[in-house]
């Protein structure tokens, strides 16, 4: 089979199928049977047909009239079907119910309806009438079959028929006043001799519908309404099947090009008799219907095609669904439970979207226009919440991936030795911050109200809490080796000056604090560029410089002036003055030496040491100040003995130097005694 595709929206596909060149017999399906259950299988004949995927590219006829008027002959003479026909030599019955075949060699339903001859009899009007009901329900051309006797017999059989179906086009279409639907009636005159022509059969025939028509009572609000309205009309003759064999096969082959070709004068299938249901609906359509006029609902035509338009459009989305949610799965695992990122996670749902969206428009747009949008417009919805599940989720697999991006990034830099603190931020969060962007970005489907302008705001919080934390840390890196630093500086002299006091001591020990503090701001402000620092924020660094390095000297002060260390320096700075000459050389004490008065002399040089140590000095250096704080008090810290302190070293000096009294009067004894 050779298959034609076509644009989604279009009219339709057809198979090209072997029942358009083969003389095999064309499957025909019994409808509705005789116990008036309409078949489940219509689809399937449908397919084998070739006209499942056909969209609005088929059409369909039926044909009405009296039993045994050769109308199943007609139909099979015409479109090449099978309908049975009845074998006047075994008087054989034809099976009741409606009969739906396709044509040969085109796409074409046609429907036969078999009832009995029981109209005399009154037994079969309901059928008639239910299945005239359905065939002007679903078809777009009626042939109308009656014997050229039959004409002008006004109160004859055919005659009830026709005010039936006029009877039930105004019920189907009395709710649709506006719509230009209409339907043609074929009139077929059959044994047709001759002698009367043609036109004057019709014009006594268009004469009787005309009064059939204005005899009808009409629905509220169709009072006036004209047969013209609803019906167009085409008249032809045939000639007698068994008398003029030829001819009549003739005519018919004649009668068949009005079916099969569009360009004929008297095609019948014009566009506007089309009933517009869409070949894949026709099923539940016709099944409707009929299920309708059983129950003897309220049946007009345009409601039934906004219901099958509402149960079509939900198959097909549900369809276009089914397999867009399982290509959906496909994300599941790296997004929801793994927390990846897929880089063109957008194009791909547009792409699945797209794909349900073209699956859902082919078939479902040939049905009732508002319906269609308004189930395209839910379906959307139904995607989008879809989607959003893997949006969501990606949204926040992209904002880990930056935090940690723009933290490793942030530590690998900050290992390395030398950087420029502030760059290597403002770098890191570039980049960062363009991962979590662009995956954003590439994500944001058209015709959503998707956003990730609140995870944005979140993560350029969480942005700005590392890189403070990596500021602070920095700081404090720095601090640390500011202080390591003050501390090598200020040690040694501190030490120097300390052990070899002098009224200049503190002033030295000052001079080198300024010295360290001011190498310190050096470093200081080189880094504080690297961080951008504020000036407020140079400033304050720099008044914690010089406090921590405050802290340093008194640290290593108090060190130098602990009790036994101090005691240590003014015992050295007594022996000194007391046990050497002005030439640094030890003395040897003679009797004559007045001992005592050396010793007095040392140690009261010694102890006036003291009160040198007890308290920073700061004559020579006027105006020197550390501003206070709360924890810093300059003033206090300048005290490093107390008076207690000092009366305490005093005693302890004092009997330690007793001891180097002793010493130098037992020499002079020693020596004297030898
Ligand atoms: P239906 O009941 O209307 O479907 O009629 P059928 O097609 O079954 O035919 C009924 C009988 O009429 C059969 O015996 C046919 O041979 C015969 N018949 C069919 N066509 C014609 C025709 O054009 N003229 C006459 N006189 N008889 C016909
Ligand atoms: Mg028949």
């Amino acid at each position: 089979t050779l298959t034609e595709t076509i644009t989604p929206n279009g009219e339709g596909t057809i198979s090209t199928t072997h029942w358009d060149q083969d003389t095999k017999p064309i499957p025909r399906l019994q409808l509705v049977d005789e116990e008036q259950k309409f078949t489940d299988v219509l689809p399937k004949y449908m397919n084998q047909w070739g006209l499942g995927e056909a969209g609005f590219k088929y059409n369909v006829v039926a044909v009405f009239g009296s039993q045994s008027t050769g109308k199943s002959t007609l139909l099979n003479g015409l479109f090449g079907t099978s309908f049975d026909v009845m074998d006047e030599t075994q008087r054989s019955q034809t099976t009741k119910g409606i009969w739906i075949s396709r044509g040969r060699g085109m796409h074409v339903l046609v429907m036969d309806v078999e009832g009995t001859d029981g109209r005399e009899r009154g037994e079969d009007q309901d059928f008639e009438r239910k299945s005239a009901l359905f065939s002007m329900a679903t078809s777009e051309v009626i042939i109308l079959n009656l014997w050229e006797h039959q004409v002008g017999l006004y109160q004859g059989a055919n005659m009830g028929l026709l005010k039936t179906v006029f009877e039930v086009n105004l019920q189907l279409f009395q709710h649709n006043q506006s719509s230009k639907e209409k339907t043609l009636l074929l009139i077929v005159i059959r044994d047709h001799v001759g002698s009367t022509p043609l036109a004057n059969l019709a014009k006594t025939l268009q004469n009787d519908l005309e009064k059939i028509w204005d005899g009808l009572s009409k629905p509220e609000g169709l009072e006036n309404c004209k047969i013209h309205d609803y019906f167009d009309f085409m008249y032809t003759g045939l000639p007698h099947k068994i008398l003029l064999p030829e001819k009549f096969n003739d005519e018919v082959a004649n009668l068949r090009q009005r079916f099969n070709d569009p360009n004929h004068a008297d095609f019948v299938f014009r566009p506007n008799y089309h009933k517009r249901i869409p070949a894949d609906g026709y099923h539940v359509y016709a099944s409707g219907i009929w299920d309708k006029i059983l129950t003897n609902k309220d049946l007009d035509l345009p409601t039934q095609q906004e219901l099958l338009a509402q149960y079509r459009c939900d198959e097909i989305a549900q369809v276009a669904f089914e397999r867009f949610a399982s290509q959906l799965q496909a994300f599941k695992q790296p997004i929801l439970e793994k927390g990846q990122t897929i880089d063109d996670l957008g194009a791909q749902m547009t792409n699945l979207r797209k794909e349900a969206v073209d699956a859902f428009d082919k078939n479902a747009s040939r049905y009732h226009q508002g319906v269609y949008q308004k189930k395209r417009l839910d379906m959307l919805t139904k995607l989008h919440t879809q989607l959003n599940v893997y949006f969501v989720g990606q949204l926040k697999n992209l904002h880990k991936k930056a935090i940690s991006l723009f933290d490793a990034t942030l530590k690998a830099e900050l290992k390395k030795a030398t950087y420029n603190f502030s760059q290597v931020v403002t770098d890191a969060l570039r980049t960062a911050h363009d991962v979590f962007l662009t995956g954003a970005k590439e994500m944001i489907l058209d015709d959503t109200d998707w956003s990730y302008t609140h995870e944005l705001a979140i993560l350029d919080e969480e942005f700005d809490q590392i890189s403070t934390k990596a500021r602070a840390d920095e700081f404090k890196k720095m601090s640390k080796a500011l202080s390591k630093q003050v501390e090598n500086e200020l040690a040694d002299p501190i030490s120097i000056a300390l052990n070899d006091p002098q009224p200049t001591t503190w002033h030295k020990i000052i001079d080198a604090y300024k010295s360290t503090v001011e190498n310190g701001q050096t470093t200081l402000i080189k880094k504080a560029k690297s961080f951008n620092s504020t000036d407020e924020e140079v400033e304050d660094s720099l008044l914690d410089l010089k406090r921590e390095a405050w802290l340093v000297l008194r640290k290593k002060v108090d060190e130098e002036l602990a009790d036994t260390m101090l005691l240590l320096k003014l015992r050295s700075q007594f022996e000194e003055k007391f046990r050497y000459d002005d030439h640094g050389l030890p003395r040897v004490w003679k009797p004559e030496d007045d001992i005592d008065t050396y010793f007095k002399h040392a140690r009261d040089d010694t102890l006036k040491l003291i009160p040198l140590f007890a308290k920073i000095d700061l004559k020579e250096d006027e105006g020197f100040d550390i501003e206070s704080n709360e924890d810093f008090d300059f003033q206090q810290s300048l005290t490093i003995l107390s008076e207690a302190k000092q009366i305490d070293l005093t005693n302890r000096f004092k009997r330690e130097s007793d001891a180097f009294y002793l010493e130098a009067k037992r020499s002079v004894v020693a020596t004297t005694a030898k």
